[in-house]
This record gives structure tokens, C-alpha cells and sequence, in this order.
């Protein structure tokens, strides 16, 4: 039984959480979701691809997308800006396909008010010290950052109850299993067919 439109699933949660780490695996079982690919004004880390990893802008172009409605969401997370570009994942979700966007929280929740149909899965760190030690320990990020990081961090897990679902990151494979289930379960939802 196939549905019409795909479903659009919304990873989120605080920095170093592991998100990115956790869509990795997920990609690796589940060859049938699409991945967004956000646009940053972030400069890229060592290794990171254009239009693999970010579709890596200045803030000029980035405003110009903000302007022209070419975003279905953005934020400004830690002095730069991210965002999804719209029309990949209007696109996917209209030919059928289920569509993850691994966003931070202020985004997520524009998303919510523009997608209400969409699913929202928090991914919960084990606790504030693990989280801490795994942004120190990508070792990409300078002490401030990390503190800014880690104050953005409780402010996000506050918002937790906006969720329909928090999935704890304790290990990938076990967060990667909860949510291919929670992404089961939508799919079978009577009100989806
Ligand atoms: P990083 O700089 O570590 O790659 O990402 C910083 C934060 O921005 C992470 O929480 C990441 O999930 C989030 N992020 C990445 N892409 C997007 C996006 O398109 N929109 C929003 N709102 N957040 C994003």
C-alpha cells in the first residue's frame, strides 16, 4: 500500500547529540528515505563537501534565499545561519518518498507550524556531561563555541514536550532501531492512507 505524498520527518535535537552520526546509520538500513541537504553560512570543516554535507553560502546568497521563499525553514544558530532549501523536499514528499531533515530546534518548530502533519523526533543526548564530551571530543569547535553550544543546548531540550517522540542517543544502533520503528508505525497510521 502506497501513499500518495511521503512523510516528512523531522530529526532534531542539541548540537553533538549525535544526529548526524545517527541519519548515518539510518541511510546505511534505509535506502528508501531522502536526505535534505541544509544550506549554512557555517565555513566548511575539514572534509565536508559542498552540496554533500551543506550547500555551503554567504550570508548575501543565503538572505536572497530567506527573501525569494526559496527556505521551508531557517535558523540563526550560533552567529550563522542554516536552512533547508524547499523545493528538494516538496519535491520527494509529492512523488511518495519520506524525507528526514536533521535540523536544530528553532527550525524544527517552524517546521511544525508549516508541516503539522509532519513527524518530530526528539534525539536526547544520555545527560548534559556526555553531550559536552561529545562536542569536545569532535574537536572542531574552540572552548567559547562549545560553551555557546552547550547553552543553546539546555534551552533545546526544554522544548522537548513540542515533540511527538524523544529517542535517546545512549548508542547509534539502538536510536537508528527506535526510529525506523516510530517511521513503521507513521507509515501504518489509518489516517495517513
Ligand atoms: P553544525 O554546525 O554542527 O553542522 O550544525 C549546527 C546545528 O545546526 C546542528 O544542530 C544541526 O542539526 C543544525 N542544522 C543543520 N542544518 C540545518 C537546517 O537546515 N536548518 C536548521 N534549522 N538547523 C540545521
Amino acid at each position: 500500500m502506497k501513499r500518495e505524498k511521503g512523510l516528512l520527518i523531522v530529526l532534531s535535537g542539541p548540537s553533538g547529540v549525535g544526529k548526524g552520526t545517527v541519519c548515518g546509520a539510518l541511510r546505511e538500513h534505509d535506502t528508501d528515505i531522502k536526505y535534505s541537504v541544509s544550506a549554512t553560512t557555517r565555513s566548511p570543516r575539514a572534509g565536508e563537501v559542498d552540496g554533500v554535507n551543506y550547500f555551503f553560502k554567504t550570508k548575501e546568497e543565503f538572505e536572497r534565499m530567506i527573501r525569494e521563499g526559496e527556505m521551508l525553514e531557517h535558523a540563526h544558530y550560533v552567529s550563522n545561519y542554516y536552512g533547508t532549501p524547499r523545493a528538494y523536499v516538496e519535491e520527494m514528499i509529492d512523488m511518495g518518498y519520506d524525507v528526514i531533515l536533521e535540523i536544530e530546534v528553532q527550525g524544527a518548530l517552524q517546521v511544525k507550524e508549516t508541516f503539522p502533519e509532519g513527524v518530530f523526533i526528539f534525539l536526547m543526548p544520555p545527560s548534559l556531561n556526555e553531550l559536552r564530551s561529545r562536542i569536545e571530543g569532535r574537536g572542531t569547535e574552540t572552548e567559547d563555541l562549545i560553551n555557546s553550544r552547550m547553552t543553546v543546548a539546555k534551552e533545546e531540550i526544554d522544548l522537548m514536550d513540542k515533540y511527538d517522540y524523544v529517542v535517546e542517543n545512549d548508542e547509534v544502533e539502538l536510536a537508528v532501531e527506535r526510529i525506523k520503528s516510530i517511521v513503521t508505525a507513521e507509515n501504518c497510521r489509518k489516517d495517513r492512507l
